[in-house]
């Protein structure tokens, strides 16, 4: 037991249908079909080939893209290639999730072999539209279809989607009301180490936050700022464009227009007493990057952005304040780039800021999904202390809230005590 929750040393598997929910959601190339990226399924391999190696029976549980935008909505059958390829082992997959082909798919396993469901999210149940607007309890969630159906055929579940954990869905949460339950290897990794960096960091402490997710990020500011965690948070990306903003600097029309159309202009006002409280922590930019007339990249110093400007990054003399702040530091936790790294004119802020990430005895930490596309796109992948595969787990979870999915672990760690 781990932090109030059994891991996959509480249950001897041999010969059990385990069900083993994982988070492999990736970007899927529209016009192949193709994935990506296959961070996330390289991530769940140890506990999948642990549980095959000790015998069980495995039943793989996956979403794949989001309802709400209906973006990379589609079947996990590419995932399960992937997966194949990189455990060395067959994977099988079906397409169906909770119907009698599943059913008998899952019937018909041996000991040690691998099978992928499809994307769980073909379910109504498990939508995010279905968890917002109807919020069914953990108790509700075990009398869906995808729990009724699937939990007869099993006696374990095993949860290994720290990405998902913020997450109320039936295939998270439902299962732990009606079976013995742990949390795989992954999600036990990355619970240790996003709360070793939150409760005992060694300092000094930076919080590099930067990119677009505004109301995330403000969140863990106030949350790591107001706890002690941070000594120091540098800012970067539309954060600090609207940090600049509350402090009465000219931000430029092109900056400001942009925050109001991401619907983030509430945040200037909201950061003003933030600024007040925790001013001398917060790092602000010195000054800044955008695009000329003919496209080109421009720099000026805060207080000489140009009126009509859009700041797309950090300038020169900012990235080089972060890379000796993050030389100094001992931890440093990263979440969103400095600006639109996608584009060459715009990415030398990251680029700088992700190199002294990379270069620093600090330990370091990334999170994010667009922070490790940027980690990738600087071959800084094995530089880093630790990549955290979730983005909205993680910032919530640095926020001290309870994650529905560890609630749920807890609930079940309670309910059916471990065999050894
Ligand atoms: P992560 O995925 O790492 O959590 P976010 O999704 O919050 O990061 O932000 C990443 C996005 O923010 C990138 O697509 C990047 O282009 C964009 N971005 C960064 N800086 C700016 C800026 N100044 N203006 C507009 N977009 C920005
Ligand atoms: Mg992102």
């Amino acid at each position: 037991m781990r932090f109030g929750i059994h891991t996959m040393d509480a249950y001897d598997v041999r010969g059990k249908t385990v069900l083993c929910r994982v988070d492999i959601n990736q970007p899927v190339d529209r016009a192949s079909g193709k994935l990506k990226s296959v961070n996330r399924i390289r991530a769940c391999v140890p506990t999948v080939r642990e549980l095959s190696d000790r015998g069980a029976k495995v039943v793989l549980l996956a979403h794949q893209g989001s309802d709400i935008e209906y973006q990379n909505f589609y079947t996990t059958a590419p995932h399960a290639e992937v997966l194949s390829e990189l455990l060395e082992r067959e994977v099988k997959f079906i397409d169906d999730v909770t119907g009698p082909a599943a059913r008998a798919a899952i019937r018909s396993l041996k000991n040690g072999e691998v099978l992928l469901l499809d994307n769980v999210r073909f379910c109504s149940e498990e939508q995010t539209l279905f968890e917002t607007k109807l919020c069914l309890t953990h108790e509700q969630q075990a009398r869906t279809q995808v729990v009724e159906k699937l939990a007869p055929l099993a006696d374990l579940y095993v949860c290994d989607a720290f990405a998902a954990a913020h997450r109320d869905q039936p295939s998270l949460c439902g299962f732990e009301q009606v079976l013995p339950s742990m949390m795989g290897r992954l999600f036990e990794q990355e619970f240790c180490v996003i709360s070793g960096v939150m409760e005992s960091p060694e300092r000094p402490c930076v919080f590099v936050l930067g990119g677009a997710k505004v109301a995330d990020a403000f969140l863990m500011m106030e949350t790591v700022l107001s706890g002690g965690t941070a000594d120091r948070v540098l800012t970067g990306g539309l954060v600090a464009n609207i940090l600049l903003a509350a402090k009465g600097e000219q931000i430029g029309s092109g900056s400001l227009a942009f925050i109001k159309k991401s619907g983030y202009d509430t945040f200037i006002e909201k950061s003003v007493p933030l600024l007040e409280q925790f001013g001398g922590k917060i790092v602000l930019p010195l000054d800044a990057a955008y695009l000329d007339a003919a496209g080109k990249r421009a720099e000026a110093d805060v207080g000489s952005i140009p009126a009509d400007a859009g700041v797309l990054d950090i300038g020169a003399k900012t990235a080089e304040l972060y890379e000796k702040e993050i030389k100094n530091a001992k931890t440093a936790f990263v979440n969103g780039p400095m600006g639109v790294f996608e584009k060459p004119e715009t990415e030398l802020g990251t680029k700088a800021v992700w190199r002294a990430l990379g270069a620093t005895e600090a330990y370091t930490v990334v999170g994010g999904g667009d922070s490790i596309t940027a980690t990738e796109k600087y071959g800084l992948v094995e530089k880093m202390g630790y990549i955290c595969t979730g983005g909205g787990a993680l910032i919530r979870f640095l926020t001290g809230e309870e994650l529905p999915v560890v609630k749920a672990l807890r609930y079940a760690a309670r309910k059916f005590p471990a065999e050894k």
